[in-house]
């Protein structure tokens, strides 16, 4: 019979960790904590099955053992035994919770590490100062849209960068909906723009090409 290369290696991995034997029971010893990683890009392989070009890494607990494993969402939702847990602490079952459960916290792990910086640049500045005022601003704004406007972002990059405090552009993302944040892109200079660039989806870029392209001639 042919075997599964992902999941002999998955066996070969997890076992050791555990304290069963046979897979299944190893499984069941495992939960997801949580804990997520974004590398940038599709450079890490999962600790489980070693599938390789993971962008995303999340974090698997053996309680008995105290071992933990690095691995793609799609083994702890392809092995059903790992525990999945919501914020109430009830075991999710099926696929499409555990998943949505994922990603949840996935969006949360992204957010984290956008907000990171933003909390630096504003503990730098007084209680009452304009500056925090505008990133507290800024940032219930961006929890209402999922998004920063151009203008916000542009700024707070300014200040970012002033402050010699790091960030990763490409962490922000940036609304273009409505029609004040379209035309907001024209009274940003070129300079400017290049800031904020990195921000842009490529399906913002494809739709607005003409609003963009302006701006490289
Ligand atoms: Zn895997």
């Amino acid at each position: 019979m042919r075997t599964n290369p992902w999941l002999e290696k998955s066996k070969l991995n997890l076992i050791p960790l555990s304290l069963a034997n046979e897979f299944k029971e190893a499984l069941k010893e495992w939960t997801f904590t949580g804990e997520v990683q974004d590398y940038g890009d599709a450079s890490v392989e999962c600790e489980l099955c070693e599938h390789p070009e993971l962008r995303y890494h999340f974090e698997i607990k053996n309680e008995i053992k105290e071992s933990t494993l690095w691995v793609g969402s799609s083994c702890i939702l392809r092995f059903q035994e790992i525990g999945v847990f919501d914020e109430d602490g009830n075991r999710l079952i099926d696929k499409s919770s555990r998943s949505k459960e994922l990603n949840r916290q996935l969006k949360k792990a992204l957010e984290d590490k956008m907000l990171e910086p933003l909390r630096k640049l504003w503990k730098v500045f007084d209680k009452h100062s304009d500056e925090r005022q505008f990133i507290e601003r800024a940032v219930r704004n961006y929890k209402l849209q999922s998004a920063f406007s151009p203008i916000e972002l542009l700024k707070l990059f300014k200040l970012l960068q002033s402050l010699k405090i790091n960030y990763d552009p490409k962490n922000y993302k940036v609304s273009l909906r409505s029609d004040d944040n379209k035309y907001s892109i024209y009274s940003i200079k070129n300079e400017d723009l290049e800031l904020i660039k990195p921000c842009f989806t490529n399906e913002q870029v494809k739709k607005h090409i003409s609003l963009i392209s302006k701006k490289y001639y």
